[in-house]
């Protein structure tokens, strides 16, 4: 496995694989890695020849206040669960190579930025599509893989990608989880054993929404209503929304009728855990 701290080495390494006709895919991730994370890296693997993971905590999606400074960063042990994951190259660069310059360009992907984490996390997505669409720059992957756990940031990428013509395929892995359902997260690790316990309960109103569902329960309000009661049980925990949208839209869904997105934020000590269903 190779490790680039540099955009020219980075660009180096992939010209001399595409020129060999290689398919190269791009795992980007803020580090701190967990099974989540190899999934789409093993993903990765199994589908090209060259598989790139960048592990960078990107300062432009995080806003004032949220845990940027105490964002885990253990490098060593992620790049090795990087090389027994398979993957050929690590680019770990620092903010300085990424955001050196004056940086005027943004890229804002419209509404489906604004419901859900939007309305708490202002610029949050802007930072994520400026950082990935410079990922895609650098890298030039033919594939980019993002996890389901991050539903509205995988519509939103998927987005620009379309809108701005990008050249590259953008491919969702599942969610993967603990025994008791809590979706893992490099966040998990703030949290107390008991709240570590609590936060089960998140799953388990994803998990009454499906029940209610696939019993034949059209009516959205019914629905998020039971989940907020799982989710009102959870000990120290503050619900920051609990809603049922449209799976590509994103919008609010009364009736349901076609796929939808079972969408959770809970604030849990120092963690704010974001879980979601698609049905
Ligand atoms: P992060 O390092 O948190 O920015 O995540 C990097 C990528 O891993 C994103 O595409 C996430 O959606 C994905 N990811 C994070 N947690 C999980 C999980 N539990 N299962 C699947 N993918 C995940």
């Amino acid at each position: 496995m190779e490790f680039a701290g540099t955009i020219e080495l980075v660009r180096s390494v992939v010209k001399a694989v595409k020129i060999a006709g290689k398919r190269v895919g791009l795992v980007p991730t803020m580090g701190a890695l967990h099974a989540g994370h190899i999934s789409l890296i093993k993903r990765a693997v199994k589908d090209c020849h060259f598989v790139v993971v960048s592990i960078f905590v990107n300062p432009t999606q995080f806003g004032a206040g949220e845990d940027f400074e105490n964002y885990p960063r253990p490098i060593e042990a992620d790049l090795e669960i990087c090389e027994k994951a398979g993957a050929d190259l690590v680019f770990n660069p620092s903010a300085e190579v990424m955001y050196g310059g004056e940086g005027l360009t943004w890229i804002t992907v419209e509404k489906l930025t604004e419901p859900l984490c939007g309305r708490s996390r202002p610029g949050h997505f802007r930072g994520v599509a400026t950082i990935c669409a410079k990922l895609f720059n650098i890298v030039q992957p033919d594939v980019a893989y993002f996890g389901q756990k991050d539903a509205q940031q995988a519509i939103v990428i998927r987005r620009m990608v379309a809108d701005l013509d990008m050249p590259l395929e953008v491919v969702v892995c599942p969610t993967v989880r603990e025994p008791d359902g809590l979706a893992l997260s490099s966040r998990n690790k703030y949290l107390s054993v008991e709240q570590r316990r609590e936060a089960a309960k998140i799953y388990k109103s994803l998990a009454k929404c499906k029940e209610m569902r696939e019993a034949g329960v059209t009516d959205a309000k019914q629905i998020i209503a039971a989940m907020r009661e799982i989710l009102r049980q959870i000990a120290g925990g503050q619900i920051e929304y609990v809603e049922i949208v449209d799976a590509e839209t994103l919008e609010q869904v009364n009736e349901i009728k076609g796929s939808i997105l079972g969408a959770v934020a809970v604030r849990l000590g120092p963690a704010r855990l974001i879980d979601n269903i698609l049905l």
